[in-house]
């Protein structure tokens, strides 16, 4: 019989003999961004991976996701290991795809190395057969939340609901047999130092809008047309004045875009497309906010006399890691790097959909380093390989090993100790009860105006 001490040992040698092999897996997929739901080569390398290994992935879940698992003795908790499979659009990062602007600004593909160093270390070893219960491993689709009118309209299609991986993949059942889940995402951040635990994240809710004006010439007959662009701006200014009503311990972020602004310089613009996040530190504090958000659009509707689509779409629920597996994972991640390396952060204003699983089942999104620059910026890189793709696969193997050692003991009591704040049905309720459409008329009649208020062009 092995000890657990014998076990991680083990597992640390094995991923360190695979260490170039992770790395490179880790750059070619620096190097192949694709973009949420569309990550189809980082699926497919990630299946062939989990082949290569001796593991039956399962494909194609919520579009791209790829989940294989390891069994342990009978009676243990399942717990699931992620890896991201995503970029997001960041056109002026150098290795940006020149036809869809992705590019792994988030770090992602450290995840996915990650995640399959970690599968090569656990297999390798024959860890399972000292461990109970099943460890998921899941290449989970879509979590930076972009690109949203394709996803609507993939939604159309019906080949999505949500618009987010793991909501996507909750919905869809494939994580009903998972008791915990964890992922270690990368930091750039030089007060994460080289491992990081951060307390909660913003959640979100995400809207698309449309201000519906009337063309015409822009020259001869402006008279004639509403001008959608200044009904849009007037939109954005009331939104950006009832800023000052955020209280800061809401850590609200409102960060519209225009994705369409006009056709035709000549042309008063008849559309004008905008999308935004609503986001806050907590569901009653987004709610407030986009209640004050809908509010200011309407108001640039209303100064034009055009009419304003506002459409509501849920987005991700506030993440809060879970305490108990987050002392599980500070301990491994001293053990690697060092008490000095290892950094307790408090609470963080980005939105991830790890937040959604945090309300179903403990879950945990800690950090570790390798990478500099900006997150989402163009400067975003990898600055130590062997921390950036290596160290998460150490991290995520000895954790597992320690939470499902001994008939899963400590698996057992994180679950002991922490009720989920949602049921998935309840979750499922909630955020299909955040979705809608408004229609507001800025030209509708207005009883109180000497010409019953409607402008009449
Ligand atoms: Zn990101
Ligand atoms: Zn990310």
């Amino acid at each position: 019989m092995r000890t657990k001490e014998q076990v991680k040992r083990e597992i640390l040698a094995a991923i360190d003999r695979r260490a170039e092999q992770i790395v490179s897996l880790g750059e070619q997929i620096r190097r192949t961004p694709e973009l949420g739901f569309k990550e189809v080569k980082t699926a497919r390398l990630v299946e062939e991976a989990f082949t290569g290994l001796g593991l039956a992935p399962k494909t194609g879940l919520a579009l791209t996701g790829v989940r294989a698992e390891l069994r342990g003795a009978a009676g243990g908790p399942t717990l699931a290991l992620l890896g991201e499979l995503d970029g997001l659009v960041v056109s002026d990062h150098p290795l940006a795809d020149p036809a869809t602007g992705a590019a792994h600004a988030c770090g992602h593909n450290c995840q996915i190395a990650g995640l399959l160093g970690a599968a090569m270390g656990l297999l390798e070893t024959r860890a399972m057969e000292a461990l109970s219960g099943r460890i998921v491993f899941f290449a989970v689709p879509a979590e930076e939340y972009g690109d949203v009118e394709w996803r609507v309209d993939q939604a159309r299609r019906g080949k999505l609901e949500f618009l987010g991986g793991k909501p996507e993949l909750l919905r869809l059942g494939l994580f009903d047999d998972v008791d915990l889940a964890m992922m270690i995402h990368t930091t750039a951040r030089p007060e994460d130092r080289k491992a990081a635990v951060g307390v909660s994240n913003n959640g979100c809710i995400v809207k698309t809008v449309r201000y519906l004006g009337r063309a015409a010439h822009a020259g001869g007959a402006p008279h004639r047309g509403i001008n959608a662009l200044y009904a849009a701006s007037i939109g954005l200014a009331a939104i950006n004045a009832i800023r000052e009503t955020f209280r800061d311990e809401d850590t609200i972020r409102v960060h519209p875009i225009i994705t369409h602004g006009g056709s035709q310089v000549n042309v008063i613009p008849s559309l004008v497309r905008i999308e935004t996040y609503v986001r806050g530190k907590t569901v009653e504090a987004i709610l407030e906010a986009n209640v004050k958000v809908d509010r200011a659009l309407r108001a640039g509707a209303l100064a034009l006399g055009a009419k304003v689509e506002i459409e509501t779409l849920p987005g991700y629920l506030p993440l809060y890691n879970n305490e108990a597996m987050a002392k599980v994972f500070k301990d491994n991640a001293i053990s690697l790097v060092g008490e000095a390396e290892f950094a307790s952060v408090g609470h963080r204003t980005g939105s991830t959909d790890m937040g959604d699983l945090s309300h179903v089942m403990p879950a945990l999104h800690p950090y570790m380093g390798g990478a500099r620059g900006g997150h989402h910026a163009a400067d975003f890189e990898i600055a130590d390989p062997v921390l950036a793709y290596v160290a998460p696969a150490r991290a995520l193997a000895l954790t597992a090993v320690d939470l499902l050692w001994d008939g899963g003991a400590l698996a057992r009591d994180v679950l002991k100790v922490s009720k989920p704040r949602m049921t998935k049905e309840e979750y499922l309720k909630f955020q299909r009860g955040l979705q809608g459409r408004e229609l507001f008329d800025g030209n509708a009649p207005h009883p109180a105006s000497p010409r019953g208020g409607e402008e009449k062009r």
